[in-house]
C-alpha cells in the first residue's frame, strides 16, 4: 500500500491511499479536479472516500466524485454533510483495502472532527485539520480542553506513527514554534531538514508521533521552559499544562 499527497488549492493535501491493483480510497477531497487529474494520469480507480471534518475545503469535492461513482464515503455522523454514505462514530472501524481503520473522535478544530488511525507494522494516522507538523488547527468550533484531550490521545498512539494531516503548513508553524520554544534544538535541526524539502518541491509530510513530540510546541505544553516564555509572552502567570496550551494557542492566532 502506498500514500500519496494530491495537492489541492494553496496549501491543502488529499491523501490518496493506494493499493497493488491501482485502486484508491482518497482522504479529504476538497476539490475534485486534481484527484480525477490524479486518477487519470496514474489509471486508478476511486474505490472510497474518507473524510475528517464539515470544512468546505476538505469536502467540496464529494459532489462531482461520487456523481458517476458508486463508492463508499466514510465520515463524521450527524447528517451535517451531503454525500456520506457511512457515518461512523469514535471506536469505529472499518476496512479500506483490507486494512483496519479506527475512528478516533478528535474535537477542538470543529465539534465533528474526527481521524483515522490504521495500526500497522508502521502506523498512520490521517487527523485532517488536528494536530499539524509544527502546530494544530484552531479552534473553530472547540475549546482548548477538547483540542488538547484531542491532541493527548493522538500523543498516545505509538510514536512511529505516521501523521498525514491536510495542509503544508509546516515551515510557518515551526517559525512560529521557534519563538515559543526558542532553546530547543531538535527544532532548530528540524527547521533545517524541512526547509531543504521545500526548496526542492518536495512536501514535509508525512511527519511522525514522535518527531512532534521534539518540536511541536503544542505537545510540549508540560515543559517547564515552553510555559515560561509562553507566560512571559502573554503576560500571564500559567499553571498548568492547559492553560500554556490555552495561551500558546492564542499567542499563535495573535500572528
Ligand atoms: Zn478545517
Amino acid at each position: 500500500m502506498t500514500i500519496t499527497p494530491i495537492p489541492a488549492f494553496k496549501d491543502n493535501y488529499i491523501w490518496a491511499i493506494q493499493n497493488d491493483v491501482n485502486e484508491v480510497f482518497v482522504v479529504d477531497p476538497g476539490d475534485a479536479v486534481p484527484v480525477e487529474e490524479f486518477l487519470t494520469h496514474n489509471q486508478l480507480t476511486l474505490s472510497g472516500i474518507l473524510i475528517t471534518h464539515h470544512h468546505a475545503d476538505h469536502t467540496g469535492g464529494l459532489a462531482d466524485l461520487c456523481m458517476a461513482r458508486n463508492i463508499p464515503v466514510y465520515g463524521p455522523s450527524g447528517g451535517h454533510i451531503k454525500g456520506i454514505t457511512h457515518p461512523v462514530r469514535d471506536s469505529d472501524e472499518i476496512h479500506v483495502f483490507g486494512h483496519k481503520l479506527i475512528v478516533m473522535a478528535v474535537p477542538g478544530h470543529t465539534l465533528d472532527h474526527i481521524a483515522y488511525y490504521m495500526p500497522a507494522d508502521t502506523p498512520s494516522l490521517f487527523c485532517g485539520d488536528t494536530l499539524f507538523a509544527g502546530g494544530c488547527g484552531r479552534l473553530f468550533e472547540g475549546t482548548a480542553e477538547m483540542m488538547y484531550t484531542s491532541l493527548r490521545q493522538i500523543e498516545a498512539l505509538p510514536g512511529s506513527t505516521q501523521i498525514y494531516c491536510a495542509h503544508e503548513y509546516t515551515l510557518n508553524n515551526l517559525a512560529f514554534a521557534q519563538r515559543a520554544d526558542p532553546d530547543n534544538a531538535a527544532l532548530t535541526e528540524r527547521i533545517k531538514t524541512e526547509t531543504d524539502k521545500r526548496r526542492q518541491g518536495l512536501p514535509t509530510l508525512p511527519s511522525s508521533i514522535l518527531l512532534e513530540q521534539r518540536t511541536n510546541p503544542f505537545l510540549r505544553c508540560h515543559t517547564d521552559s515552553l510555559q515560561a516564555n509562553v507566560g512571559r509572552n502573554m503576560a500571564q502567570s500559567l499553571h498548568s499544562e492547559i492553560e500554556t496550551f490555552a495561551a500558546l494557542r492564542r499567542w499563535k492566532d495573535q500572528g
